[in-house]
C-alpha cells in the first residue's frame, strides 16, 4: 500500500485517512513528526487492510457477479447450490463440480482485476452446462468479451499452467 501524508496548518489535532485509487491519503496536523505518524499511520493501514480484506472475501459480493453473469449470458437459466471464496485453492483459480453444482473461487483472485474474477466466475458457471474444455465451452465462456483479455492477464502471471481447471 503506497502512503501519501499532507500536512495542514489548519488541522490541529486529529489524523485522518482515507484510501484514493489504491494509495493511502493521510491528512496530518503540520507539527507532527513522521516519528509521531508511523504507529498512528500503522494503525489505520491495519484497519483498512481488515476492512478490504472483508469486502474482497465477501460472499455475497461473488454472489452478485454470477448473478449478473447469469442474466447477461446465460438468460438467468443457471442455478447452483453454492459459489465461496476458498482460500484452499493454491493452484487453481476456480473449481466447479458439475454433479452437486458447487463452485469454489481462489481467494487469490480478490486481488486481481475485477474482470479477471469475472472471466473465472463466467468460466466455472459454464462448467455447469459443460463439463469439459470442448469446443462448446469456449463458445459458452466468449460470450463474456473479456475472455481472451482476462486469459492474456493470466498467463502473463506465468500461472496459465495451473489457472482454471474445472
Ligand atoms: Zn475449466
Amino acid at each position: 500500500m503506497s502512503i501519501n501524508i499532507t500536512r495542514s496548518d489548519k488541522r490541529r489535532k486529529t489524523v485522518s485517512a482515507r484510501m484514493v485509487g489504491g494509495v493511502l491519503e493521510i491528512q496530518a496536523p503540520a507539527h507532527m513528526s513522521d516519528a509521531d505518524l508511523e504507529p498512528i499511520i500503522a494503525k489505520l493501514q491495519g484497519r483498512i487492510d481488515k476492512r478490504q480484506q472483508r469486502r474482497e472475501l465477501d460472499d455475497g459480493d461473488l454472489a452478485k457477479i454470477a448473478h449478473d453473469l447469469n442474466q447477461r449470458y446465460f438468460q438467468g437459466k443457471l442455478k447452483w447450490q453454492s459459489l465461496q471464496w476458498s482460500t484452499q485453492q493454491d493452484k487453481r483459480y476456480g473449481s466447479c463440480t458439475p454433479a452437486d453444482q458447487t463452485i469454489r473461487i481462489s481467494h487469490r483472485l480478490a486481488k486481481l482485476p475485477r474482470f479477471v474474477l469475472e472471466y473465472v466466475v463466467m468460466h466455472e458457471l459454464a462448467h455447469l452446462l459443460e463439463a469439459n474444455h470442448g469446443r462448446n465451452f469456449w463458445k459458452l465462456v466468449g460470450r463474456y468479451p473479456l475472455t481472451e483479455r482476462a486469459r492474456g492477464y493470466l498467463m502473463a502471471l506465468d500461472l496459465e499452467a495451473v489457472t482454471v481447471e474445472h
